[in-house]
């Protein structure tokens, strides 16, 4: 009698919820489950989703009143650089400076907090906003900082302004010739005045060292509290060195990642050959099971392998970085080894190039998940095969806004039609997976999801959206944000939905941005972000 007790009430304990979240909007992204009003959670996963949760409760249950407030799972980015993040918040941003001085109190606020010796980092700073319009010089930078070397670019990175310390290391005084290509400014005695343009730079940037370890870690770290704030959960890391994988290593050993990671090893190098050696490792906090290859270039600069010339530049049609059959033979690797391949390929040429080399290693339909990082340029002839080998197109909404003032100029108004086309995919039921490609756009997900439901800048413009019949709908666009993600990292089954046994990682939000005015998901923010049933984000009241 005493063991069925005892049966009974470790059944009873079973069934007790560390923490319940009631009175809350809940979309659970879930389709045999849409909506819910309260959710129960236990180790870290997801016990019960639905209204009343009272048979849940214990003494030790953690309770939540969500005061009607929308939670969405937690969002994936599927394409981020941590490490990059990391680097870009520890570099001053100085776009908003109405001066010099306003510069020389942010350096000086930067020199208080780091050791003596180590570089202070900036960019975007513009003279010709300031009184005057005039290039500044290193005294003002020296007077602030001393001891420390300081390197700020310029907004449109042709020019550097850096402090006398800097000038001491890089050796540079005034018998100092211009290199080929760049100019330092001078004063009337000849003396360097602390502005390097073009490739003068590099006299400079060349002695700032690589970051060490420790510093990658700490920037990893910066990159992925940040990544929490913002509402995300999850983060696939497109391309990491050994030294990021590290670091990485000793974060989700010590329990410090905010966030859970997907790592891409960073090309077909030593790592990748280690990888393919000991197989995928697989973890609740750091997955690496996928290499990062890159096809091409970027659209901007012209960089993407297109099969025709470029409309704007006739005679360019870009570069392919890798060959086809470098690609297939990693390809094939990876099959042999139970690995992903997520190929980076902007241009229509390099799209068609990754999936002819896909398919040579994967024959036809399968359960790889091998997918196209960007798949930005695609000839509508092409999309069928993302189809046909059960390719995923990883895309990036906000890059869609951040190129349509100028991407028809650089394709002309045929390869248009092909060129971040979500639904074209969509529609062959190709899977998409959503990202930012962050520190090159924002990594706030919730402009990616604007993006993604708009296609309009931050000002509504153009009215309607650009290209509006591939736009997502809220629905379709918060799976790619979520299950999507999941799906890209084989974790459709732990991550993406809020039902029972599945991660408690979960977001609350200001706003219901299912339902409000496009404009207003972008004043929405975030109040709470949870991953594994452990609060690691929470709004100031
Ligand atoms: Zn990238």
């Amino acid at each position: 009698m005493i063991f069925i007790v005892a049966l009974l009430s470790a059944a009873a304990w079973a069934q007790t919820a560390d923490l319940i979240v009631e009175n809350a909007n809940i979309y659970t992204v879930n389709r045999a489950q849409p909506k819910a009003s309260a959710m129960a959670v236990k180790d870290g996963r997801i016990l019960a989703v639905g209204g009343d949760m009272a048979r849940y409760r214990g003494a030790r249950t953690r309770r939540i009143d969500a005061r009607g407030a929308t939670i969405v799972p937690g969002m994936i980015d599927s394409h981020g650089h941590m490490a990059g993040l990391g680097d870009s918040l520890e570099t001053l941003d100085l776009r908003e400076a109405n001066s010099s001085g306003e510069v020389a109190r942010a350096v000086e606020r930067a020199a208080r907090t780091k050791p003596k010796g180590e570089w202070i980092r900036g960019r975007a700073w513009d003279q010709t906003r300031w009184p005057g319009g005039e290039f500044p010089d290193s005294a003002e930078l020296s007077r602030v900082s001393p001891e420390h070397p300081v390197y700020l670019t310029r907004v449109d990175g042709h020019a550097a302004w850096v402090n006398r310390r800097a000038l001491e290391i890089a050796d540079i005084n005034a018998s100092t010739q211009d290199p080929p290509g760049g100019r330092i400014l001078r004063d009337k005695q000849g003396r360097p005045t602390g502005i390097l343009i073009d490739r003068a730079q590099g006299l400079v940037s060349r002695k700032i060292p690589p970051a060490g370890v420790e510093q990658v870690r700490a920037r990893i770290l910066r990159a992925a509290k940040e990544c929490a704030r913002l509402g995300l959960t999850g983060v696939h890391d497109a391309g990491v060195s050994e030294r990021e994988l590290t670091a990485y290593h000793v974060l989700a050993a010590g329990g410090e990642l905010p966030v859970r990671v997907y790592a891409m090893i960073g090309g077909p190098g030593q790592l990748w050959e280690e990888y393919l050696k000991r197989g995928p490792e697989l973890g609740d906090y750091l997955t690496v099971r996928s290499i990062k290859l890159v096809a091409d270039g970027a659209l901007g600069s012209r960089g993407a392998a297109l099969k025709e010339p470029y409309t704007d530049e006739p005679g360019n049609r870009g570069l392919l970085i890798l060959k086809e059959e470098d690609i297939e033979r990693v390809a094939k690797q990876a099959v042999a080894r139970g690995f992903q391949v997520n190929t980076h390929a902007i241009g229509d040429r390099a799209n068609r190039a990754v999936l002819d080399a896909y398919g040579a290693a994967l024959g036809g339909a399968n359960d790889r998940r091998f997918r196209v990082e960007h798949a930005q340029i695609v000839s509508l002839g092409d999309f069928p095969l993302f189809r046909k080998y059960s390719v995923i197109a990883s895309i990036q909404a906000t890059h869609a806004t951040s190129d349509m003032r100028w991407a028809e100029k650089r394709l002309g108004p045929a390869r248009i039609q092909g060129a971040y086309a979500w639904q074209r995919f969509r529609k062959l039921g190709v899977r998409i997976a959503n990202g930012s490609d962050f520190p090159v756009e924002s990594p706030d997900p919730l402009w990616g999801f604007y993006a993604s439901v708009t296609r309009q800048d931050h000002t509504g413009m153009p009215a309607g959206g650009w290209m509006p019949e591939q736009r997502l709908s809220p629905e379709e666009a918060l799976e790619s944000w979520t299950i999507g993600g999941a799906y890209a990292a084989f974790e459709e089954k732990t991550k993406g939905t809020l039902e029972p046994g599945k991660f408690a990682d979960f977001v609350m939000l200001s706003t219901d941005i299912m339902k409000i005015p496009p404009a207003e998901i972008l004043k929405t923010h975030v109040r709470m972000t949870v991953v594994g049933g452990r609060i690691v984000y929470q709004e100031k009241p």
